[in-house]
């Protein structure tokens, strides 16, 4: 019992700040949340007088308000003029203050501590740069047609005035999906996974407790992920899954970026799941955002519809996601993305060569006959 208890008391993620002992934390922190202008600072001014009249010793903390940083952050930001990283350990520096003075011996003494903001920036974090990531993509090759037609896979568009889609619009309707349900679950698991790991339910390491697992199974995420994928895509193809799941994904006959994470929302569930071996096999939180940012950003690439992408210097990428092109123009082939050999082995491979059509219908007319 007592080591079970000890086991779930609040921890650090390796060293946290070493010079501030946690012990025990009777208080309470309550975090306000929220886009600018939404109401967060009126809410604050409402709760803590209310807390204080109901007995309880308030203690009020928000972004850049620690003392020590709050007006150097506030002539930096009038200045414009240093680099991103340089920013973010500016408002590394507030946070870690902000921690030691006031934080952490707040909620020792048993405060109830309000912040205005914490960590839930994460979901607002995973739709800006997911957007910035796929709106490139979308952007060079679809908006702009900086290559026009050369290296894509058919000569075709994106689909408009097109009543198969939402807003009959392929693109609105894959970003729709996009940032209603995709962003929402892959935040979803990414807090739920990074708090079970905070409270040591989960098993958790640190780099230097395990430095050679740690890379090792960083490397191993890219071919888990592969085979999580391909088992979860044959088991949405089952017809009663297809019909009432998968078949919204499979509407984009023509892909373009914003159809690869264009799903139904019991996909995304399943699609995302396999950030859950983390929770059985002992892994850090930066395996947990690798294999989520993993799963977030690869469908852009593979459903670009492009072979090649030129880049600005001249020189050509190469995407090489033709395959799965063809799983979206014959569907039962190439299920995997070919990182693990699976189609290879289960005879489903098509490489969009005349053999490989060939035998694609032999298997047609083979289930026909049976
Ligand atoms: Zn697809
Ligand atoms: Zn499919």
């Amino acid at each position: 019992m007592a080591a079970a208890a000890a086991k779930r008391s609040k921890t650090w993620y390796g060293h946290g700040l070493p010079y501030v002992t946690m012990g025990n934390l009777p208080g309470h922190l309550i975090v306000i949340e929220g886009t600018d202008g939404v109401g967060r600072s009126t809410q604050i001014e409402r709760l803590s007088p209310w807390l204080e009249l109901e007995g309880w010793a308030v203690s009020n903390t928000g972004w850049t308000r620690s003392p020590l940083l709050s007006e150097t952050i506030n002539e930096a930001k009038a200045g414009h003029e240093l680099t991103t990283t340089t920013m973010s350990l500016l408002y590394a520096a507030d946070f870690a203050d902000r921690m030691e003075h006031q934080i952490i011996p707040a909620l020792k003494a048993g405060f109830i501590v309000i912040a205005d903001r914490y960590m839930y920036t994460v979901f607002a974090r995973n739709a800006v740069m997911l957007f910035l990531f796929v709106g490139a993509f979308h952007f060079a090759l679809y908006v702009k047609q900086r290559q026009g037609t050369r290296y894509k896979h058919t000569n075709r568009w994106q689909a408009r005035d097109n009543p198969v889609f939402l807003f009959r619009n392929q693109v609105l309707d894959n970003m729709f999906w996009t940032f209603a349900s995709a962003v929402p679950v892959w935040t979803a698991f990414e807090v739920v996974t990074l708090w079970l790991m905070a409270n040591q339910y989960i098993p958790t390491i640190t780099f230097e407790s395990n430095p050679v697992w740690f890379v090792v199974l960083m490397l191993l995420i890219p071919l888990f992920r592969e085979v999580h994928f391909y088992l979860v895509h044959r088991l949405i193809h089952w017809p009663p899954l297809y019909r009432a799941v998968h078949s919204l994904h499979h509407k984009n006959a023509n892909p373009g970026p914003w159809s690869g994470l264009a799903m139904h929302p019991v996909e995304h569930v399943l699609y995302f799941s396999g950030v859950l071996v983390h929770w059985i096999v002992p892994s850090h939180p930066l395996h947990v955002i690798f294999h989520l940012q993993h799963l977030a950003y690869a469908p852009a690439q593979g459903h670009n519809g492009f072979d090649k992408v030129k880049l600005r210097n001249g020189a050509e990428m190469s995407v090489e996601h033709y395959t799965h092109y063809l799983h979206h123009k014959y569907f039962e082939v190439n299920y995997g993305d070919g990182l693990v050999p699976l189609d290879k082995l289960f005879g489903t491979f098509h490489d969009g060569t005349p053999e490989a059509d060939e035998a694609l219908k032999r298997r047609r007319r083979s289930r026909v006959a049976s």
